[in-house]
């Protein structure tokens, strides 16, 4: 296995619809594990393909110690509403409450290309926990679409996040970057990076 390299807010790659999946081979195995370790190392609870510069329709998400592999997922139900703070794996420390159901019901594939379908108000755990599951299928499918959950800021704080985002970057141009290991990370927990 291999950390990968994450891309960040201004990579094109982010704003690219993903392609379905139609055949799970032993690569792209390798590469939901490689996305595994990576998010782990990066201290996220969800990673898409694009943020790791792959255009395949396909996430990974571990909330609650329970990892899920969702392969070309579509969301078949949306149900209640709260606001919470959310952060990006691609836009490190920059954070905003956004709108999400409390509740999906997800369809997609599992890593052997197995059709399931997940009701996160069905899966054990704290309603935190379900809400948090939710939440973070929402943010991850986002991802295959394109999306970003900055997107959802109304304009003035869009301009705000993009004003910080730049600050924070100090001239950086680079587009992508790189994970130290877990063992040896010393970056602050943050439960909601996704
Ligand atoms: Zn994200």
């Amino acid at each position: 296995m291999s950390l990968l390299d994450i891309y960040l807010l201004g990579a094109p790659i982010l704003r690219q619809e993903t392609t379905p999946v139609d055949a799970i081979t032993d690569e792209l195995r390798g590469l939901i594990d490689d996305m595994f370790e990576t998010m782990y190392a990066a201290k996220g609870i969800g990673l898409a393909a694009p943020q790791v510069g792959r255009s395949e329709r396909l996430t990974v998400i571990d909330v609650d110690d329970r990892q899920l592999v969702l392969v070309n997922p579509e969301i078949a139900l949306r149900e209640g509403m709260a606001r919470a703070e959310e952060g990006c794996l691609s836009i490190p420390d920059i954070y905003g409450d956004v709108d999400r159901a409390t509740r999906v019901v997800v369809r997609a594939l599992d890593r052997e290309g197995q059709p399931f379908e997940l009701d996160t108000a069905t899966v054990p755990g704290s309603r935190e926990a379900q809400e948090l599951l939710a939440r973070c299928i929402q943010h991850e499918t986002d991802h295959l679409d394109g999306k970003l959950f900055i997107d959802y800021l109304s304009l003035v704080k869009q301009q705000a996040a993009q004003r910080k985002w730049k600050k924070l970057r100090k001239g950086d141009r680079s587009l992508t970057r790189s994970v130290v290991p877990a063992a040896v990370s010393q970056h602050h927990h943050r439960d909601e990076e996704l």
